[in-house]
């Protein structure tokens, strides 16, 4: 059976992952909650990318940096002047497009690195139409900014104008005198950050994938110019392995290099993390040699020495930056698509289909769920609920019967299920079911902690 955006997004919000926003007053387009299961799921997709780039990982530490800056920090960044997208309209239905998809919808020309100007002559020379009525009368192309825009204070003036951050990353960048210091720290080292950037897209949509208010899992990693393309390889291969650490399918990935004419001008190497999302490939995570720019631009802008003194040579020198950024809710979307199932487990006189997610047990929002055989057994169930809700999230179920329980759970993709039964009063064990294998077997109470610690290691 295949796998549909539809599907997907009603599985998430019939079972408590990803409501639409506002849904009571009419919604807000493109914005998205994310419910009790979505919270965990989310929570536990970060908690693995900590785990893997700091705690695992000698050679980086944390951040959580303000998401509003001074307005300089853009400046030196670039996204007051460059970070925008080349937008025109449509004349006669008063449709907004980019440009640039306009052309790669249109013919898959990839328009990286062209002025406006190319653009424009482009769509004239193959006359290409407007997606949505069909003619041909678009407005010149314009920039348009993608940064929100807010004001601090009481005055709203240009002088209390404030952004909210579009990347996390800029934080690590204006603190690397900091972390440096504090932590002494030797080049090379990295600072990770998790964290809410917006970004006013023009064109959001396919659900979560592209949204204006998401979060950023992005690394900065300082190393001596040089190196810089064995660590930008390094990463490569670490992020890919994470990937597949968590069950995503190496055939559902895709490493794309960016070619000369699609680099930034400042990126040595760049490679977008593709996945196969049932609405065709999109960006999962881009890894980027981002040289010496950002802080070249912070220290020019900001007149503050940001060099690196190698204690060991007493050479300086200002680092080179490689910057994997993975954006949260592309990962959920991600973990989402390739855990779903729906496994065809009936026969000719009695068909069956079960719906299944089969998250990695890790990022599981649930890694257990505890059912009384009987209502009668509600007590000592209830206590193990107590004593494993100690160690992990699990949930607990007592109503209906016992094949209706597993589906639900199957459903919102808990590894497994514990039924305590009337044995378990005598014998202290309780049946322990297998979401993917759907086996049954009976372990002791006092082993369970143990056992699905075991489950859930990664
Ligand atoms: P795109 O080409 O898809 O707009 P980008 O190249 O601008 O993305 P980056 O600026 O490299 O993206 O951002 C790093 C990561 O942040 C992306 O790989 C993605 O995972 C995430 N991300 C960026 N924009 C969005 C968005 N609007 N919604 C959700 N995630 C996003």
């Amino acid at each position: 059976t295949e796998k549909t955006m539809d599907k997907i997004v009603a599985l998430c919000k019939g079972r408590g992952f990803v409501y639409p926003g506002s849904e009571i007053y009419g919604g807000l387009a493109n914005t998205w909650d994310y419910g009790p299961l979505g919270v965990e799921l989310k929570n536990n997709i970060k908690d693995a990318w900590r785990k893997k780039f700091v705690q695992e990982n000698n050679l980086n530490v944390g951040l959580d940096s303000a998401i509003l800056m001074n307005p300089q920090t853009w400046v030196a960044s670039g996204h007051i002047g460059g970070f925008s997208d080349p937008l025109m309209d449509c004349k006669e239905c008063k449709t907004r497009h980019r440009a640039d998809n306009l052309i790669e919808d249109f013919d898959g020309t990839n328009v990286a690195g062209w002025s406006n100007e190319q653009m424009m002559d482009y769509i004239k020379e193959k006359s290409i139409p407007c997606p949505n009525c069909g003619k041909h009368n678009f407005t010149d192309i314009r920039q348009f900014n993608l940064m929100f825009k807010t004001f601090q204070g009481i005055t709203e003036d240009t002088k209390s104008e404030r952004y909210l951050r579009p990347e996390t990353a800029q934080g690590i960048f204006v603190n690397f005198a900091n972390i440096q210091r504090t932590t002494r720290k030797k080049v090379p080292f990295g600072v990770a950050q998790v964290g809410k950037s917006f970004r006013n897209e023009i064109t959001p949509g396919n659900f979560i994938f592209r949204v204006r208010e998401f979060e950023q899992m992005e690394l900065e990693f300082f190393c001596k110019p040089g190196t810089d393309l064995e660590w930008f390889d390094y990463w490569r291969t670490f992020c890919k392995n994470f990937l597949l650490s968590l069950n995503i399918k190496e055939e559902n990935l895709r490493l794309r290099d960016h070619s000369a004419e699609e680099l930034c001008f400042y990126s040595k190497a760049t490679t977008d993390f593709e996945y196969l999302f049932p609405f065709g490939w999109g960006e999962l995570w881009g890894v980027a040699d981002r040289t010496d720019y950002d802080l070249t631009q912070h220290i020019n802008t900001s007149g503050k020495r940001l060099d690196y003194l190698d204690p060991e040579t007493n050479e300086k020198y200002i680092p080179y930056v490689i910057e994997p950024s993975l954006g949260v809710e592309r990962l959920f979307l991600t973990v989402v698509t390739e855990a779903y199932d729906e496994e065809d487990i009936g026969t000719p006189e009695k068909p069956d289909v079960r719906t299944v997610m089969h998250f990695h047990p890790a990022l599981a929002p649930f890694k257990a769920c505890v059912l009384p055989l009987s209502k009668k057994l509600a007590e000592p169930a209830q206590k193990l609920f107590d004593t494993l809700a100690k160690h992990f999230s699990v949930d607990y179920d007592e109503a209906g019967s016992i094949g209706k329980r597993y589906r639900r759970q199957d459903e919102i993709g808990t590894p497994i299920c514990v039924t305590y039964d009337f044995d378990s009063v005598e014998d202290g064990c309780v049946t322990v079911r297998d979401r993917d294998t759907m086996e049954q077997e009976r372990i002791k109470i006092e082993d369970l902690v143990g056992y699905i610690a075991k489950k859930i290691e990664f």
